[in-house]
């Protein structure tokens, strides 16, 4: 395995020439809790290529409330739209779960992207994946209950953040899901009574992952929930970051 097979699955796609393009303006960053990474309605200031971690984007309604309309992982590119575009971001972009990334300036991204094709290739396909999960997401909220959705995205946080044991408030699963705590406090409630979870205190373990599938809705086949966990690829556990090729960030 290259060091670039281990960073995030678009970078590895890139063909050696466009590699070696980009490389010099990628510097390691590590994802953490905290101010969002991207603001709703202001420029986008870097494009992040997580390495791990899960990346969450949020629209901000008028009243205050965000709701989740994503998750982004090593498999994908946050701020990539809003960059390319030179356009304010229409979403926020936080941190779900920590880990490291690749970052690039936006404006260095958006020359690079005029360059290579292959770069274009990786990041637009990424934004059409997005966008048919977006699709799918808006029929699953019309459709589908929130105990299936709530179980869909505990498959989904799974799958991306590669443990079985989250930190997730009930205040941020009703955040996931657009719905009340009081909801998310029942449909937790019942889930731990059948040994689906365990939680507490904001953490939650999954206990019973086959029984989380059986109740998650359909559109867990979209989004590849039932992965096992064996690949290295998605621990949580820090990981050794290869120095050879990319500056690391000076903070
Ligand atoms: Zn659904």
């Amino acid at each position: 395995m290259t060091s670039r097979q281990s960073l995030n699955d678009l970078l590895a796609e890139l063909p050696s020439r466009d590699w070696d393009l980009l490389r010099p303006h990628l510097r390691v960053i590590e994802l953490n809790f905290g101010p969002a990474l991207i603001e709703a309605g202001l420029p986008v200031k870097q494009v992040i290529f997580p390495h791990g971690g899960i990346v969450a984007t949020m629209e901000i309604l008028s009243r205050g409330e965000s709701i989740e309309t994503g998750m982004i992982g090593r498999g994908g590119v946050v701020g990539s739209g809003a960059a390319f575009y030179d356009v304010p971001s229409p979403s926020a972009a936080v941190v779900r779960f920590p880990g490291p990334a690749s970052a690039i300036e936006a404006g260095q991204f958006r020359s690079l992207m005029g360059i290579s094709a292959a770069l274009r290739d990786v990041v637009m396909r990424d934004l059409w994946t997005r966008s048919v999960k977006a699709e799918q997401t808006a029929a699953c909220n019309a459709a589908h209950s929130a105990e299936q959705r709530l179980c869909r995205r505990l498959l989904h946080s799974r799958t991306l953040s590669g443990s079985d044991t989250m930190l997730l408030s009930q205040d941020l699963m009703a955040q996931m899901l657009g719905v009340k705590r009081n909801t998310i406090s029942l449909i937790a409630h019942a889930l731990q009574q059948k040994g689906v979870i365990r939680y507490s205190r904001g953490r939650m373990a999954i206990i019973d992952v086959d029984a989380l599938a059986s109740r998650s809705c359909e559109c867990q086949l979209a989004d590849g929930s039932i992965r096992p966990l064996a690949s290295p690829r998605l621990s949580l556990a820090p990981r050794a970051v290869p120095e050879c090729s990319i500056q690391r960030s000076p903070s």
